[in-house]
């Protein structure tokens, strides 16, 4: 057997922090999916990660009903933090919005922050469900941090208390019509804001381009969903500015 495949296969984020010789009390639910749905028993392993200190192999040490122990054997990825990229987005339908979150998750952000715009369609959103979906993701990327999802906040609010330090890349549809070479993306820190189905309003574009520090950009010369627009802008960005130089 090689080195690798005695690694764990399973990976768990658990809110709890880790370190040599932890012992981690396991949630009902973690405790359910650990011992009924991938049937692990005592002495095999699973990878955990707090978010914070990095990727531990872990051991079961106790199985039951409704709960159980892990303890951390050795350390096996250090913790990797997302470049300081924000996703600004204007929440569409459910799978949409799931989708978003997942693959932004996935290319790597700090933070994920739907907002409400004047064309956003949903009043509000599952933050809970959506923050499980980050989890999710980390879990199964393979990477040691999950972005926090925000509440629902209006975009108008958001503005109002913009730290100007962190750059505002605007994907503007209306660049759509001409387009130009590739924009010049802004180093961290940084934000994209991706608008809804409907796009942004008159008055909304007009108050982001009159903003400091504010990059409007062209994501090419078709309108993409907004789906499509987050996952181009982030690939955009982190190709130029991230780490996945
Ligand atoms: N209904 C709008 C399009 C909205 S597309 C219209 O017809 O104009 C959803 C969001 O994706 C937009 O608000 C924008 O943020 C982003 N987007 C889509 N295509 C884009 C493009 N070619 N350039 C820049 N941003 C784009």
């Amino acid at each position: 057997m090689t080195a690798r495949s005695e690694q764990a296969k399973h990976r768990l984020y658990l809110e709890h922090a880790l370190g040599q010789g932890q012992v981690i009390d396991l949630s009902r639910d973690h405790a359910h999916y650990l011992f009924n749905v991938l049937r692990l028993s005592v002495g095999q392993h699973v990878a955990v990660f707090d978010g914070q200190h990095g990727e531990w192999q872990a051991e079961i040490v106790t199985t039951g009903k409704r709960g159980g122990t892990l303890r951390c054997l050795t350390q096996s990825a250090p913790q990797c933090m997302p470049p300081d990229i924000w996703l600004l987005f204007a929440p569409i339908k459910k799978a949409r919005t799931d989708f978003i979150v997942e693959k932004a998750t996935e290319l790597g952000v700090a933070r994920i922050l739907p907002v409400q715009t004047e064309h956003t369609n949903s009043e509000r959103i599952r933050q809970d469900r959506l923050q499980a979906h980050a989890v999710e993701a980390a879990e199964q990327c393979g990477g040691t941090y999950v972005p926090q999802v925000a509440d629902l906040q209006p975009l108008s609010r958001l503005l109002d208390t913009w730290d100007k330090t962190r750059a505002l890349i605007f994907a503007d549809e209306a660049l759509s019509d001409a387009p130009g070479p590739a924009p010049a993306l802004p180093p961290a820190p940084a934000a994209i804001i991706i608008g809804p189905e409907g796009g942004f309003s008159p008055a909304e574009r007009a108050r982001l381009r009159k903003m400091d520090n504010v990059t409007p950009v062209s994501l090419g010369p078709r309108i993409l969903r907004a789906d499509t627009a987050a996952v181009a802008a982030l690939t955009l960005w982190q190709a130029a500015q991230g780490d996945w130089a």
